[in-house]
């Protein structure tokens, strides 16, 4: 069963009258929040307002919307106008539920209001401009949603079979204000499910490498000519040496031979090289123009597809030119790994562990009770392994898209992997190879500092082992590539973060010295 269903938007936009015919066409219950929490506590929600104040009334509203978001039933949801205005419950909301927006023009908002026998929040001199106000002030709490549905002008009945079809697909919200966008997991014909992406861009340039496009190119070139604008295609070379600003300026030539102007867009097919360089370009022509991603590999579907980092680099420096620009939208198509090399999607085995052990217990043992079907690609597992894992970095890039603290979590395991790649001049280990390993070191840093459990750093090295990645430091060079933990990009003058797990689900950042990591590293031997 899909997640429950939350109708949200301004007042008289329609969300009960959406949200029951919704929920009786889906034969899921209806609940109407405002009415949950008057049942709950005996009074009306205007007689909660005057005795006990907004700010109590929100506390009751978002404990019962935790109660309503935990039933089996998935029911289906309406909120009133102010609930998802705190941005924690939002986040909540957006990740455990499925949320759509309706929208109504303030004219329409003022007539229905008046229809409908007033509003007391309307009850001033001037609707209108109390409305243009009120709809200013919770802007946020509207945009981030997995979807927005216009209402003036349509029925109820069609806005509902909108509603549901966008709730089927399950989608997962990655909130980023007005950037907000969705990732959707799909086991066929991701293409055809991005071609509506691009609605309204009067071009579009579909960027992949060479590679990719001999298996992908034709048919995905094929499903997105059901888009309502023309298509062109640049094939760049594949690989991270071609991660550079010289693969950027070829995007930008061929944007500029296809026509794409100011309402154009680009779709990025492939691997984290080819969706970071097209993303990149993205952000930059036109000084930004909408893009889409169609991720290829494992490592660019559980991680690349969310958080909108694009980049390309220097010759001595990774990712070190960029931007955050997030898509207007991803599709993880998991059929196209079929096709991806085996080193590649083994290592990013690598984050998907590293993904697990920072928010998600049950995909840990989801891993290890399924290793060998994790392995052989079971379409059913992966799918549910990519949907887990996004979800799990769309709630931390929700809380910190750009990278003030939360988000620095995600690097479990990078500190001593990093330094690791950089010993074997990026070519001995892949990147999620070196994650692999320095995951075990960061376990078993951990557990000498006594944050980690030590059950914990000997599950994830049998994990580790059966997912058939590197997992022995007795070989690694690990004095040696000490001395280049000092290059980390997070170090702040000689302390780093360094990320430790506590507990499977749950990690957190110390301040550490270098030198006292460098001396922990020496001593995993
Ligand atoms: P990649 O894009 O280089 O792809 C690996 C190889 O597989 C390439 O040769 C590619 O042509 C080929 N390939 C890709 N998909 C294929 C398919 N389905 N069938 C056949 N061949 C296929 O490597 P990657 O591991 O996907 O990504 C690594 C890059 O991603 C790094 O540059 C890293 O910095 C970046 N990255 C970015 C983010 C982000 O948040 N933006 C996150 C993680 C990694």
């Amino acid at each position: 069963m899909t997640r429950p269903l939350v109708v949200y938007g301004f007042m008289a936009t329609g969300k009960s009258t959406v949200g029951r015919l919704v929920a009786e066409r889906a034969g899921r219950p209806f609940v109407d929040l405002d009415r949950a929490v008057e049942e709950r506590t005996g009074a009306s929600v205007a007689e909660l307002f005057r005795q006990r104040g907004e700010a109590a009334f929100r506390a009751l509203e978002g404990e019962e919307l935790a109660r309503v978001l935990d039933r089996e039933d998935a029911p289906v949801v309406a909120l009133g106008g102010g609930a998802l205005v705190d941005r924690a419950t939002r986040l909540v909301a957006l990740d455990r539920a499925v949320v759509v927006v309706l929208e109504a023009s303030v004219k329409e908002i003022v007539r229905r209001a008046r229809a409908q026998g007033g509003r007391p929040l309307l009850d001033v001199p001037d609707p209108i401009a109390r409305v243009e106000q009120l709809l200013a002030q919770r802007r946020d709490a509207y945009l981030e949603a997995h979807a927005r549905f216009p209402t003036d002008s349509r029925e109820p009945d069609a806005i509902a079979a909108d509603v549901i079809e966008l709730w089927m697909r399950d989608p997962i919200a990655v909130a980023a204000g007005e950037r907000t966008y969705s990732v959707e997991i799909v086991r066929a014909s991701g293409a055809a499910r991005a071609a509506p992406l691009l609605a309204g861009a009067t071009a579009a340039l579909l960027v992949t490498d060479r590679n990719v496009d001999a298996h992908h190119g034709e048919a995905t070139l094929r499903a997105l000519s059901a888009a309502p604008c023309a298509v062109s295609r640049l094939v760049l070379e594949p690989g991270e040496e071609h991660k550079r600003i010289g693969s950027v300026e070829r995007i930008w030539q061929a944007a500029l031979d296809a026509g794409l102007d100011r309402g154009s867009a680009i779709v990025a097919l492939g691997g984290g090289v080819a969706s970071d360089i097209a993303g990149f370009a993205a952000a930059t022509w036109m000084r930004g123009v909408p893009w889409v991603g169609l991720p290829t590999t494992l490592l660019a579907m559980v991680d690349a597809s969310v958080g909108g980092k694009t980049a390309v680099d220097l010759a001595d420096a990774k990712n070190c030119v960029g931007a955050f620009w997030q898509p207007r939208g991803v599709v993880c198509d998991v059929s196209l790994l079929d096709t991806e090399p085996e080193r590649g999607f083994a290592s990013a085995l690598s984050e998907v562990v590293k993904t697990a052990l920072i928010g998600d217990p049950g995909l840990l043992a989801l891993l290890e009770a399924n290793a060998a079907g994790v392995a052989a690609r079971d379409p059913a597992l992966i799918s549910d392994i990519v949907r887990r894992c996004v979800r799990v970095k769309a709630r931390i890039v929700g809380l910190d898209e750009r990278e003030g603290g939360l988000r620095a979590t995600l690097n479990l395991g990078h500190t001593v992997g990093h330094a690791l790649e950089a010993h074997g001049a990026y070519t001995r280990l892949t990147h999620g190879e070196a994650v692999s390993l320095g995951l075990v070191a960061a376990l078993r840093i951990g557990a000498d500092l006594g944050v980690t459990p030590a059950d914990l750093a000997a599950r994830v090295v049998a994990l580790l082992a059966a997912l058939r990645l590197p997992h022995r430091l007795d070989h690694e060079p690990l004095a040696d590539a000490a001395a280049l933990i000092g290059r980390d990009k997070k170090r702040a003058g000689d302390r780093l973060r360094f990320v430790v797990a506590r507990a499977a689900g749950r990690v957190d950042t110390l301040g550490l010295g270098v030198d006292q990591i460098r001396e922990a590293m020496r001593r995993l031997r």
